[in-house]
């Protein structure tokens, strides 16, 4: 029986079932339940068809722990029976109990799924010294025995259960890898595997998905050979790298020990060996991301008694409690808040700044979590991570290629550096009023450009934001090795504010900076990647024109790169951290070298008085998603998905809203597999394959552009009226769209509730339409057209002005922003210009030219439109003058526009 029977392409497509796989499941359920409810409500339904239902059920379910076989076969005793209200409870008990997911708490959930049963004699065995209150995982056990012996082991292990054990787990049983790899991805509670060596490679069962994340995730197809387990173990590693790996063998253990790739292993046994020591293994390898160390520390220092005389008046809450003015505040967080502030660095507390305690290890544990070699906590936020990272690595002079449309804080670090921004444009979306990402070919063109001017050397960094606030993806394996093999030791800096969930998803993470560099990283150190390019330096010859160099996918130099590259990252966007968590994430190579210099931009940037609390987060935040974070993401992406489909397929809310797929949202010649839309069910499994692997961008599923312009709302009213009727918050929003985003926060209920708003703001409409006069009618038409066509063009970067640019006899774009920002502060050489004056349009004509004084950024669509140093063109003039937003940062409307005089 395959995993994806060919009744879901009629609902769900492949790749959506794909990105959240443990959807599957409840899609199963969802499919029993409402045969189950039809049979009892006397409707006619094929029993072969329930029965059908119910075997793909099972195909399912030998993947989880909980119901397990014996459950299953009651169910299935009632539809033998022909019982079909004790088979429909049975079914909504075990159903519910999978959603609450009481059986993780509850020992009595394991075997009470039928009140009405009154024969005890056929009671499940026991999950004996199943304690409540524990955290609760799952194992997964890989084993060469019989199938008969399979619930054996599950009760071995059962009862090797301690009362002082931390965590209690059941295990999970498949005999082969394919299965094994089935199981991680269909079960995200699964924290540890463990392998019984002996078992077999190839299941019985057909399952595509494992060939697609193969592909996508680089590991080839497994086969039996004498390797099995340690090629097992990498496969796994590379689809949930958390996971910790257990194998038993009855080789010589010491030999295996041995060997360097035997290192995926947590550890090894010999088969024979003491079950508890096994046992004390898992816990302990959970525990190892259980802990906290931070915020372990932080708790028990709020536990103790102490005495502080630092300048921190709010600590240990006395002046707040004993306060008549202000106890408020302290009732409404709570004592804990206060007793966990301290201004100390010392007894137990460390320094974020000079960590060598927790904190040291805090941020070692997260880098193990996030794929990184080193990280580094930030309490400012990724506005600071990106300055830090600005700072540490360039210095005045150095060029970076910087995607225009960037947060403000590259623009300012560029600024603060002293580094020559080389501004490259994304690609417009002008229908919706916001911008996609950069191209490839314009990120290689302009360092083309460079090398023709003999600047390639000065060009030190890439810098580039994935996903953008819209969710366009890079393709970041791609686009470093391409610029690597034009210049080997540039460094990358990945602005992946939003996007640090992705790490938890084996497909998305492929798309990740550090994701993308382990697989670079790997790659250059294959014989394939020594063939490719000496096949390359071939056939381009010693001399390849610029037009060879873009149009060839080039690979890299094995032997000439140096692998450099960072990533910020908002953890309080996308997972459990305070406002302001963000951590930098390192694979540099030549780190060491820059050691130094990182440390000064921590200096420079970091608070001396960090938010301890933010700290905590970040190491919470951590260990949720090592223990969690797979399921939580998929869940999201599923979300997403579901979102997605009701709203473009509903008859009445499609009429005016829409969510954008990626055909609206890439264009064509960037998506070669010709994926349109994540949800089209028509997908196959090679498009799916290609879009994830290959295309040049993806869309990130979970942020969703809601165009609200056919409803006749600009983005913002819609916005302040969904916050201010329905209690529903958004993103931020374009001229004729809003962006909602899903994260690991979401349930189905805020599905069901945002339809249903959209369901009524859709109706009412539709009334006041029907109803309304034609001069009503054609005033809304007329506010739908303007909203939808009536978009102005987006302005592209113009260029700095002459005296900003080094070399200006070369038409090259990259400017001395911060030689133009500081002269802005002289006021006898600036001039401000209303932006209605004929002046403007005057000097647009016949010069001098109007050169930018300030950074102007408007919200939205909030990238600037000018910057310091900027010739103003005439374009740009028109699109101010069209905006019509209020929030605009850098320009004051009484004065105008703030220019630095041309003398
Ligand atoms: C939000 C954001 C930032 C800034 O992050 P904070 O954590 O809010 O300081 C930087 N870059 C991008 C792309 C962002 O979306």
């Amino acid at each position: 029986m395959s995993l994806f029977p060919e009744d879901l392409q009629s609902e769900h497509s492949l790749i959506s079932r794909s990105l959240a796989t443990p959807a599957l499941r409840s899609d199963q359920w969802l499919s029993v339940l409402s045969m189950a409810r039809d049979w009892v409500a006397g409707n006619t339904i094929i029993l072969a068809e329930l029965e059908a239902a119910l075997q793909r059920l099972n195909s399912i379910e030998r993947f989880f722990a909980y119901p397990g076989a014996a459950l299953l076969d009651r169910l299935h005793a009632r539809l033998t029976d022909r019982d079909e209200k004790g088979f429909l409870r049975v079914a909504q008990n075990i159903s519910t109990t999978i959603i609450s997911q009481k059986y993780m708490a509850d020992i009595n959930a394991w075997d009470a799924v039928d009140a009405d049963e009154s024969a005890p004699a056929d009671r499940l065995p026991q999950a004996i010294n199943h304690v409540a209150n524990k955290p609760y995982f799952e194992v997964l056990s890989i084993v060469p025995h019989m199938t008969s012996r399979w619930q054996h082991i599950v009760q071995q292990t059962r009862a090797i259960r301690r009362v002082e054990d931390e965590f209690v787990y059941e295990t999970v049983i498949v005999g082969n890898t394919e299965d094994a790899l089935t199981a991680l991805l269909l079960n995200p509670s699964i924290a540890a595997v463990v392998m019984y060596e002996g078992f077999s490679a190839k299941s019985a069962t057909d399952n595509p998905l494992l060939d697609a994340i193969g592909e996508v995730a680089n590991f080839s197809k497994i086969k039996d050979e004498g390797a099995l387990a340690l090629t097992t173990a990498q496969a796994i590693k590379k689809v949930r790298p958390e996971l910790d790996l257990y194998l038993l063998s009855d080789r010589e253990v010491e030999e295996l020990a041995g060997d360097m790739e035997a290192s995926v292993f947590n550890r090894l046994f010999y088969q024979v060996e003491e079950p508890l020591e096994l046992h004390l293994s898992i816990l302990e390898g959970v525990q190892k991301r259980y802990k906290t160390p931070f915020f372990d520390n932080l708790k028990r220092y709020a536990a103790r008694p102490v005495a502080t005389f630092h300048a921190l008046p709010i600590a240990r809450g006395k002046a707040v409690f004993k306060s008549h003015w202000i106890r408020d505040m302290g009732e409404f967080y709570g004592a804990n808040l206060f007793l966990a502030e301290s201004s100390a660095t010392t007894g137990g507390l460390d320094s974020l700044l000079e960590p060598t305690g927790n904190i040291k290890e805090a941020q070692a544990m997260a880098a193990r979590a996030y794929g990184a070699d080193h990280v580094f906590f930030v309490t400012n936020g990724t506005s600071t991570s990106n300055k830090m990272v600005l700072q540490a690595l360039l210095a005045p002079g150095d060029i970076a290629i910087i995607d225009r449309n960037c947060h403000k804080s590259h623009h300012y670090g560029c600024v603060l550096a002293g580094a020559l921004p080389y501004y490259v444009e994304s690609f417009p979306l002008t229908e919706y009023s916001m911008y996609g990402s950069v191209p490839l070919s314009t990120i290689k063109q302009a360092l083309l450009t460079l090398r023709a001017n003999g600047q390639l050397d000065r060009v030190k960094m890439v810098d580039l934001t994935n996903c953008t606030f819209d969710g366009h993806i890079y393709n970041t394996r791609r686009v470093m090795e391409e610029c690597l093999a034009i210049k080997p030791d540039l460094i990358f800096l990945w602005d992946e504010a939003w996007f640090g969930f992705a790490h938890w998803s084996p497909f998305l993470r492929q798309r990740t900076a550090m994701g993308a560099a382990q697989v670079i990283e790997e790659y250059l150190g294959t014989t394939e990647a020594k063939k490719a390019w000496e096949k390359q330096q071939q056939e381009l010859g010693d001399n390849p024109s610029d037009e060879q160099l873009l149009k060839t996918r080039l690979v890299p130099n094995p032997d000439a790169v140096r692998l450099r590259v960072y990533q910020t990252n908002s953890v309080h966007k996308s997972m459990s951290a305070l406002r302001q968590g963000s951590v930098v994430l390192v694979r540099d190579v030549d780190y060491a070298d820059v050691e130094a210099q990182f440390h000064e931009a921590v200096f420079t940037h970091a608070s001396t008085s960090p938010n301890l609390q933010i700290i905590a987060t970040l190491d919470v935040a951590r260990r949720q998603m090592e223990l969690e974070g797979y399921g939580l993401v998929a869940n999201a992406l599923q979300i997403a998905f579901e979102i997605r489909r009701r709203i473009n397929s509903h008859p009445v809310i499609s009429k005016y809203f829409k969510v954008l797929t990626n055909a609206e949202m890439i264009p064509a010649e960037y998506r070669p597999s010709g994926l349109s839309d994540v949800n089209d069910p028509n997908v196959s499994w090679t498009d799916a394959v290609n879009a994830i692997r290959d295309d040049e961008f993806l869309l990130d599923p979970t942020r969703m552009t809601l165009t609200c312009g056919a409803a006749g709302f600009d983005g913002t009213a819609f916005k302040v009226m969904l916050a201010d009727q329905f209690n529903i918050q958004v993103n931020k929003t374009s001229r004729n769209s809003i962006l909602l985003q899903s994260n690991i926060n979401n349930s189905r209920s805020d599905i069901a509730l945002l339809i249903r708003v959209l369901l009524k703001i859709s109706m009412e409409i539709e009334t006041a339409l029907k109803e309304g006069n034609e001069v009503r009618k054609a005033a809304f038409n007329e506010r739908v057209r303007s909203l939808i066509e009536d978009v102005p063009d987006l302005p592209n970067f113009s260029r700095f002005d002459e005296r900003y640019r080094s070399d200006p006899s070369h038409n090259t774009l990259h400017g001395d922003i911060r030689k133009a920002f500081y002269d802005a502060y002289k006021m006898d050489e600036c001039e401000h210009i209303h932006l209605e004056s004929d002046v403007i349009d005057e000097r647009l004509k016949s010069g001098p030219e109007l050169v930018s004084a300030n950074f102007v950024i408007p919200y939205p669509p909030g990238f600037p439109i000018m910057v310091p140093g900027q010739v103003i063109t005439a374009e740009i003039i028109e699109f101010m003058r069209k905006l019509d937003v209020k929030e605009i940062h850098g320009y004051d409307k009484s004065l105008g526009l703030k220019l630095l005089k041309r003398n």
